[in-house]
Protein backbone atom coordinates (compact mmCIF):
# COMPACT_ATOMS: atom_id res chain seq x y z
CA UNK A 1 0.00 0.00 0.00
CA UNK A 2 1.44 3.40 -0.75
CA UNK A 3 1.39 5.53 1.52
CA UNK A 4 1.56 9.63 1.57
CA UNK A 5 1.74 12.01 3.79
CA UNK A 6 2.28 15.67 4.43
CA UNK A 7 1.83 16.80 7.39
CA UNK A 8 2.86 16.46 10.96
CA UNK A 9 0.86 13.29 12.42
CA UNK A 10 0.61 13.42 16.64
CA UNK A 11 -2.68 14.21 15.84
CA UNK A 12 -3.80 11.17 13.37
CA UNK A 13 -4.27 8.40 15.93
CA UNK A 14 -4.45 5.95 12.74
CA UNK A 15 -0.90 6.91 12.07
CA UNK A 16 -0.07 6.26 15.69
CA UNK A 17 -2.03 2.71 15.54
CA UNK A 18 0.06 2.35 12.32
CA UNK A 19 3.61 2.96 14.06
CA UNK A 20 2.57 1.07 17.33
CA UNK A 21 1.62 -2.23 15.16
CA UNK A 22 3.51 -1.52 12.12
CA UNK A 23 1.04 -2.22 9.85
CA UNK A 24 -0.18 0.81 7.64
CA UNK A 25 -3.91 -1.20 7.57
CA UNK A 26 -4.72 1.06 10.24
CA UNK A 27 -4.25 3.98 8.46
CA UNK A 28 -7.52 5.07 7.01
CA UNK A 29 -7.05 8.70 5.39
CA UNK A 30 -4.45 9.03 2.63
CA UNK A 31 -3.86 12.84 2.04
CA UNK A 32 -2.28 14.61 -0.87
CA UNK A 33 0.70 12.53 -2.60
CA UNK A 34 3.70 14.60 -3.14
CA UNK A 35 6.38 13.69 -5.34
CA UNK A 36 8.83 12.49 -2.71
CA UNK A 37 6.65 10.20 -0.82
CA UNK A 38 6.06 7.75 -3.48
CA UNK A 39 7.38 4.61 -2.23
CA UNK A 40 7.49 1.40 -3.23
CA UNK A 41 5.18 -0.72 -1.26
CA UNK A 42 7.95 -3.20 0.52
CA UNK A 43 9.95 -0.23 1.20
CA UNK A 44 10.61 0.62 5.30
CA UNK A 45 13.03 3.21 5.51
CA UNK A 46 13.26 5.99 3.09
CA UNK A 47 15.90 9.09 3.23
CA UNK A 48 15.23 11.96 0.78
CA UNK A 49 17.75 14.31 0.03
CA UNK A 50 18.74 14.32 3.48
CA UNK A 51 21.06 16.66 5.06
CA UNK A 52 22.25 17.07 8.42
CA UNK A 53 24.67 20.44 9.38
CA UNK A 54 26.42 20.98 12.80
CA UNK A 55 28.03 24.07 14.29
CA UNK A 56 31.11 23.34 15.59
CA UNK A 57 33.02 26.31 17.51
CA UNK A 58 31.07 28.41 15.14
CA UNK A 59 31.76 26.63 12.14
CA UNK A 60 29.01 25.37 10.24
CA UNK A 61 29.60 22.11 8.15
CA UNK A 62 27.59 19.23 6.54
CA UNK A 63 28.09 15.77 8.21
CA UNK A 64 25.75 14.26 5.31
CA UNK A 65 24.66 16.10 2.32
CA UNK A 66 21.68 14.82 -0.49
CA UNK A 67 21.62 11.54 1.75
CA UNK A 68 19.14 8.57 -0.75
CA UNK A 69 19.07 5.61 0.69
CA UNK A 70 15.84 3.42 0.52
CA UNK A 71 15.66 0.11 2.79
CA UNK A 72 13.48 -2.93 2.04
CA UNK A 73 11.56 -4.51 4.79
CA UNK A 74 13.64 -7.50 5.78
CA UNK A 75 16.60 -6.38 4.09
CA UNK A 76 19.94 -6.59 5.86
CA UNK A 77 22.10 -3.81 4.53
CA UNK A 78 25.48 -3.06 5.18
CA UNK A 79 26.96 0.92 5.39
CA UNK A 80 30.37 1.33 4.88
CA UNK A 81 32.69 4.55 4.96
CA UNK A 82 35.77 6.43 6.39
CA UNK A 83 35.15 7.41 9.98
CA UNK A 84 33.46 11.04 10.05
CA UNK A 85 31.99 10.67 6.89
CA UNK A 86 28.57 10.63 8.69
CA UNK A 87 27.33 6.81 9.44
CA UNK A 88 26.05 7.18 12.94
CA UNK A 89 24.62 10.26 12.00
CA UNK A 90 22.28 8.20 9.12
CA UNK A 91 20.99 6.01 11.96
CA UNK A 92 20.57 8.41 14.52
CA UNK A 93 18.13 10.12 12.14
CA UNK A 94 16.56 6.93 11.86
CA UNK A 95 16.08 6.20 15.17
CA UNK A 96 14.56 9.86 15.43
CA UNK A 97 17.60 10.75 17.42
CA UNK A 98 18.56 13.20 15.14
CA UNK A 99 16.08 15.45 12.56
CA UNK A 100 17.47 16.20 9.18
CA UNK A 101 18.51 19.67 8.41
CA UNK A 102 16.81 19.42 5.18
CA UNK A 103 14.60 16.09 3.10
CA UNK A 104 12.76 13.92 4.81
CA UNK A 105 13.44 10.53 6.55
CA UNK A 106 10.45 8.17 5.74
CA UNK A 107 9.56 4.69 7.87
CA UNK A 108 6.67 2.86 6.48
CA UNK A 109 6.27 5.43 4.22
CA UNK A 110 5.45 8.03 7.04
CA UNK A 111 7.69 10.92 8.19
CA UNK A 112 9.50 10.60 10.93
CA UNK A 113 8.58 12.48 14.05
CA UNK A 114 10.28 12.14 17.45
CA UNK A 115 11.65 8.73 18.87
CA UNK A 116 11.20 5.93 16.33
CA UNK A 117 9.92 3.15 18.29
CA UNK A 118 9.92 0.89 15.68
CA UNK A 119 13.67 0.95 15.59
CA UNK A 120 16.46 -1.40 18.38
CA UNK A 121 19.62 0.36 18.28
CA UNK A 122 22.85 -1.21 19.28
CA UNK A 123 26.13 0.92 19.61
CA UNK A 124 29.91 -0.17 20.02
CA UNK A 125 29.59 0.78 23.48
CA UNK A 126 27.11 -2.00 25.30
CA UNK A 127 26.13 0.28 27.82
CA UNK A 128 25.40 -2.41 30.30
CA UNK A 129 23.99 -1.56 33.75
CA UNK A 130 27.09 -2.69 36.10
CA UNK A 131 24.30 -3.03 39.04
CA UNK A 132 21.83 -5.32 37.64
CA UNK A 133 22.32 -9.06 36.41
CA UNK A 134 22.33 -10.11 32.93
CA UNK A 135 18.57 -11.29 33.08
CA UNK A 136 17.92 -8.41 34.66
CA UNK A 137 20.06 -6.51 31.75
CA UNK A 138 17.72 -8.33 29.24
CA UNK A 139 14.81 -7.66 30.40
CA UNK A 140 14.79 -3.98 30.65
CA UNK A 141 13.29 -2.73 27.79
CA UNK A 142 10.04 -5.00 28.83
CA UNK A 143 9.45 -2.86 31.94
CA UNK A 144 9.23 0.31 30.29
CA UNK A 145 5.84 1.83 30.16
CA UNK A 146 5.51 1.60 26.05
CA UNK A 147 6.92 -2.18 25.57
CA UNK A 148 5.65 -3.19 29.40
CA UNK A 149 4.52 -6.95 29.44
CA UNK A 150 3.42 -9.36 32.54
CA UNK A 151 6.57 -10.53 34.90
CA UNK A 152 6.11 -13.82 33.94
CA UNK A 153 6.14 -12.87 30.23
CA UNK A 154 9.03 -11.30 31.00
CA UNK A 155 10.89 -14.34 32.55
CA UNK A 156 9.78 -15.96 29.73
CA UNK A 157 11.00 -14.34 27.03
CA UNK A 158 14.52 -13.14 28.46
CA UNK A 159 15.18 -16.84 29.39
CA UNK A 160 14.55 -17.47 25.65
CA UNK A 161 16.25 -14.96 24.37
CA UNK A 162 19.59 -15.62 26.99
CA UNK A 163 19.71 -19.22 25.87
CA UNK A 164 19.10 -18.39 22.09
CA UNK A 165 22.75 -16.00 22.35
CA UNK A 166 24.46 -18.73 24.27
CA UNK A 167 24.22 -17.34 27.85
CA UNK A 168 21.95 -20.42 29.57
CA UNK A 169 23.38 -20.24 33.15
CA UNK A 170 24.55 -16.64 33.47
CA UNK A 171 21.39 -15.45 34.17
CA UNK A 172 22.59 -14.25 37.75
CA UNK A 173 26.05 -13.21 36.66
CA UNK A 174 27.23 -9.33 36.62
CA UNK A 175 28.61 -7.23 33.80
CA UNK A 176 31.69 -7.05 35.25
CA UNK A 177 32.02 -10.61 35.85
CA UNK A 178 31.53 -11.52 31.91
CA UNK A 179 34.63 -11.70 29.11
CA UNK A 180 34.38 -8.98 26.70
CA UNK A 181 32.41 -11.24 23.98
CA UNK A 182 30.06 -12.26 26.52
CA UNK A 183 28.91 -9.00 27.06
CA UNK A 184 28.07 -8.33 23.38
CA UNK A 185 26.10 -11.34 23.72
CA UNK A 186 23.70 -9.59 26.45
CA UNK A 187 23.83 -6.54 24.81
CA UNK A 188 22.68 -7.96 21.49
CA UNK A 189 19.80 -10.12 23.47
CA UNK A 190 18.90 -7.02 24.95
CA UNK A 191 18.09 -4.96 21.82
CA UNK A 192 16.58 -8.82 20.05
CA UNK A 193 14.19 -9.41 23.45
CA UNK A 194 11.20 -7.10 22.10
CA UNK A 195 11.84 -8.04 18.87
CA UNK A 196 11.98 -4.83 17.02
CA UNK A 197 10.91 -4.98 13.38
CA UNK A 198 14.24 -2.97 12.29
CA UNK A 199 17.71 -3.48 13.89
CA UNK A 200 20.13 -0.15 13.89
CA UNK A 201 23.68 -1.34 14.38
CA UNK A 202 27.08 1.04 14.74
CA UNK A 203 29.95 -1.10 14.68
CA UNK A 204 28.52 -3.40 17.29
CA UNK A 205 31.50 -5.98 17.36
CA UNK A 206 34.43 -3.43 16.82
CA UNK A 207 35.88 -4.03 19.68
CA UNK A 208 36.28 -8.00 19.68
CA UNK A 209 38.96 -10.18 18.26
CA UNK A 210 38.63 -11.71 14.70
CA UNK A 211 37.17 -14.96 16.22
CA UNK A 212 34.65 -13.65 18.53
CA UNK A 213 33.91 -11.17 15.76
CA UNK A 214 32.51 -14.19 13.52
CA UNK A 215 30.95 -16.40 16.05
CA UNK A 216 28.87 -12.69 16.55
CA UNK A 217 28.22 -12.25 12.88
CA UNK A 218 26.78 -16.10 12.90
CA UNK A 219 24.77 -15.57 16.06
CA UNK A 220 23.34 -11.97 14.48
CA UNK A 221 22.88 -13.57 11.11
CA UNK A 222 20.37 -16.44 12.79
CA UNK A 223 18.84 -14.58 14.99
CA UNK A 224 17.41 -11.46 12.64
CA UNK A 225 16.82 -13.98 9.98
CA UNK A 226 14.69 -15.95 12.63
CA UNK A 227 12.90 -12.54 13.58
CA UNK A 228 12.61 -11.35 9.90
CA UNK A 229 13.93 -7.89 11.24
CA UNK A 230 15.10 -5.57 8.56
CA UNK A 231 18.72 -4.31 9.58
CA UNK A 232 20.86 -0.91 8.67
CA UNK A 233 24.65 -2.46 9.90
CA UNK A 234 27.26 0.45 9.88
CA UNK A 235 30.60 -1.22 9.89
CA UNK A 236 34.43 0.06 8.71
CA UNK A 237 35.01 -4.04 8.06
CA UNK A 238 34.42 -4.54 4.57
CA UNK A 239 34.49 -8.25 4.58
CA UNK A 240 32.28 -8.06 7.78
CA UNK A 241 29.99 -6.06 5.26
CA UNK A 242 30.04 -8.68 2.69
CA UNK A 243 29.75 -11.61 4.78
CA UNK A 244 26.53 -10.27 6.15
CA UNK A 245 24.19 -7.76 3.61
CA UNK A 246 22.13 -8.04 1.12
CA UNK A 247 23.63 -4.92 0.20
CA UNK A 248 26.45 -2.87 0.85
CA UNK A 249 26.30 0.74 0.50
CA UNK A 250 29.83 2.90 0.47
CA UNK A 251 29.73 6.09 1.44
CA UNK A 252 31.82 9.18 0.47
CA UNK A 253 34.38 10.94 2.74
CA UNK A 254 32.11 13.41 4.21
CA UNK A 255 29.93 15.26 3.88
CA UNK A 256 28.83 11.62 3.31
CA UNK A 257 26.90 10.72 0.31
CA UNK A 258 26.25 7.10 -1.63
CA UNK A 259 29.32 6.26 -3.51
CA UNK A 260 28.37 2.98 -4.35
CA UNK A 261 26.07 0.84 -3.61
CA UNK A 262 26.10 -3.38 -4.58
CA UNK A 263 24.34 -6.10 -3.97
CA UNK A 264 25.90 -8.97 -2.56
CA UNK A 265 24.63 -11.95 -4.60
CA UNK A 266 24.61 -14.66 -1.91
CA UNK A 267 21.71 -16.30 -0.84
CA UNK A 268 21.21 -16.40 3.22
CA UNK A 269 22.06 -17.85 5.77
CA UNK A 270 25.91 -17.93 4.85
CA UNK A 271 28.97 -19.85 6.05
CA UNK A 272 30.31 -16.31 7.90
CA UNK A 273 33.24 -18.33 8.45
CA UNK A 274 34.16 -20.29 5.04
CA UNK A 275 32.79 -17.22 2.80
CA UNK A 276 35.72 -14.90 2.84
CA UNK A 277 38.14 -17.89 0.97
CA UNK A 278 35.44 -17.93 -1.83
CA UNK A 279 36.25 -16.14 -4.96
CA UNK A 280 32.97 -13.88 -5.13
CA UNK A 281 33.93 -12.71 -1.89
CA UNK A 282 37.23 -12.04 -2.76
CA UNK A 283 36.34 -10.23 -6.34
CA UNK A 284 33.58 -8.11 -4.40
CA UNK A 285 35.66 -7.13 -1.68
CA UNK A 286 38.22 -5.62 -4.33
CA UNK A 287 35.46 -3.85 -6.35
CA UNK A 288 34.09 -2.37 -3.43
CA UNK A 289 37.38 -1.59 -1.85
CA UNK A 290 38.51 0.45 -5.11
CA UNK A 291 35.53 2.36 -4.10
CA UNK A 292 36.13 2.52 -1.13
CA UNK A 293 40.08 3.36 -0.66
CA UNK A 294 40.00 6.67 -2.13
CA UNK A 295 37.73 8.00 0.10
CA UNK A 296 39.51 6.46 3.42
CA UNK A 297 42.82 8.21 2.54
CA UNK A 298 40.74 12.00 2.22
CA UNK A 299 40.66 10.91 5.83
CA UNK A 300 37.74 13.00 6.78
CA UNK A 301 38.84 12.58 10.65
CA UNK A 302 42.25 11.71 10.55
P1 LIG B 1 30.85 8.32 11.42
O1 LIG B 1 29.87 7.57 12.23
O2 LIG B 1 30.81 8.01 9.97
O3 LIG B 1 32.25 8.21 11.95
P2 LIG B 1 29.42 10.63 12.46
O4 LIG B 1 28.05 10.50 11.89
O5 LIG B 1 29.60 10.24 13.87
O6 LIG B 1 30.47 9.88 11.51
O7 LIG B 1 29.90 12.14 12.33
C1 LIG B 1 29.97 12.84 11.11
C2 LIG B 1 30.57 14.20 11.38
O8 LIG B 1 29.65 14.97 12.13
C3 LIG B 1 31.85 14.13 12.22
O9 LIG B 1 32.72 15.14 11.80
C4 LIG B 1 31.36 14.39 13.63
O10 LIG B 1 32.37 14.98 14.42
C5 LIG B 1 30.21 15.36 13.38
N1 LIG B 1 29.15 15.26 14.40
C6 LIG B 1 28.38 14.17 14.65
N2 LIG B 1 27.48 14.43 15.62
C7 LIG B 1 27.70 15.72 16.00
C8 LIG B 1 27.10 16.59 16.96
N3 LIG B 1 26.09 16.19 17.72
N4 LIG B 1 27.59 17.84 17.07
C9 LIG B 1 28.60 18.27 16.29
N5 LIG B 1 29.21 17.51 15.36
C10 LIG B 1 28.77 16.26 15.20
MG1 LIG C 1 30.14 6.36 13.89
Amino acid sequence: MALSYTGKHEARPDIQMAQATGSLSAVTETRQVPRASKIAPDSRIRLLEASRRFTVRGQEFSAIEGFDLTVRQGEFVALVGPSGCGKSTVLNMIAGIVEPSSGTVLYDGVPLNGLNRNVGYMTQKDTLLPWRNVADNVGIALELKCRKVSAAERARRVAEIVERVGLKGFEKAFPGQLSGGMRKRVALARTLVYEPETLLMDEPFGALDAQLRLLMLDLLQKLTRAQGSTVIFVTHDLGEAITLADRVVVFSARPGRIKASRAVELERPRDVFKLRFSKYFAGLHEELWEQLKDEVSKGTDA
